[in-house]
């Protein structure tokens, strides 16, 4: 009898866990393909990413210079956009004529995307739900609607409770960055005024999301960053964290050794992949020595994955690569 109720409340006590988000048992994976601007190579202006859930819903993170427009091959079906903030490298002023124009280290983004974004041209032509936060929830509706888009189609996800894409809850956590929205992307006589005076126009605080796919395992994206007490706190002691996409962008952002100690310390992920690099990360698709990519891969405790334009890595509810890594 004694035995029998111990088995019970332990059953509880497990049933509590999973609840919480501690012990996920779910199936399927998660499929992850990075955009970038050379074909198996990690390469400078890197960010973008595709997720795609086991229920086959796909989300956006970051389309930036390398996504080639709506019409990209690579984007297939796209059920939600990501926005971590509007610096250039993140919302897309332009995009890449082909597959490896240009160098890595340097590549050939002259297809002109302002002053909308190559960001907002996706979503509309993708029909695509864009969860943004900060002060993007009255920008957006603007460019979505002068691109021939559904203003509906922006939704609000400040800092707080989760929104819903397909069979993923989608939250927004807080970034240490900052979030000016370059001249260009403004009527001309605001733009004109505003780049006379050395400004970029504020447009609230950025963000990282957290993303919980269908079979229990949850992402951290880091956005532009630097180290923050929210990614103890926030990503790791709410959210439960089990991997995660960081920058390593150095100045900017962490770089490759701060990353790693948000890695190592704080999250606590049980894998990463790195992402915004700013540099010629890999040669042949093997890391350059002595690059910030190599730096951080060597400092961090975990399974790291380098984020190989178009090549696809799959992870399981724990946040183990099961294919392609
Ligand atoms: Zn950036």
């Amino acid at each position: 009898m004694r035995k029998a109720i111990v088995l019970a409340v332990a059953a509880l006590l497990a049933g509590c866990a999973n609840m919480m988000g501690s012990q996920p048992s779910g199936t399927g994976v998660v499929k992850i393909t990075a955009l970038g601007s050379h074909d198996g190579e990690f390469c400078a202006r890197d960010r973008a990413m595709v997720f795609e859930d086991p229920d086959g819903t796909r989300i956006l993170y970051d389309a930036g210079f390398t996504v080639r427009g709506a019409s990209d091959p690579r984007l297939g079906k796209i059920d939600a956009v990501l926005l971590s903030h509007v610096h250039g490298d993140h919302i897309g002023p332009a995009h890449q004529p082909a597959a490896n124009a240009g160098s890595c280290g340097s590549p050939d983004f002259s297809v002109n995307d302002t002053p909308n974004s190559n960001t907002v041209n996706i979503a509309v032509a993708k029909n695509a739900r864009l969860l943004v936060g900060g002060e993007l929830n009255s920008f957006f509706p603007v460019k979505v609607k002068a691109a021939g888009g559904d203003p509906k189609l922006v939704q609000t996800l400040r800092f707080g409770a989760m929104g819903k894409v397909g069979g993923v809850r989608v939250a927004t956590v807080p970034a240490v960055h900052t979030n000016g929205l370059p001249p260009e992307f403004l009527d001309k006589n605001v733009g004109d005024a505003l780049r006379a005076n050395g400004l970029t126009a504020y447009v609230g605080p950025p963000n990282g999301y957290i993303l919980i796919f269908s079979n229990g395992l949850v992402a951290y994206l880091s956005g532009d960053t630097g180290i923050t007490a929210e990614q103890d706190i926030v990503v790791r002691q709410y959210y439960h964290a089990n991997f995660a996409v960081i920058n390593i962008g150095d100045v900017f952002t962490t770089g490759p050794t701060e990353a790693a100690y948000v890695i190592n310390d704080m999250v606590k992920p049980n894998s990463v992949i790195m992402s915004h690099a700013n540099e010629v990360a890999t040669q042949g698709g093997k890391v350059v020595a002595g690059s910030r990519t190599d730096t951080f891969m060597k400092a961090v405790k975990v399974p790291s994955y380098v984020p190989l334009s178009g090549k696809t890595m799959s992870f399981d509810v724990s946040g183990k690569c099961v294919a392609g890594c």
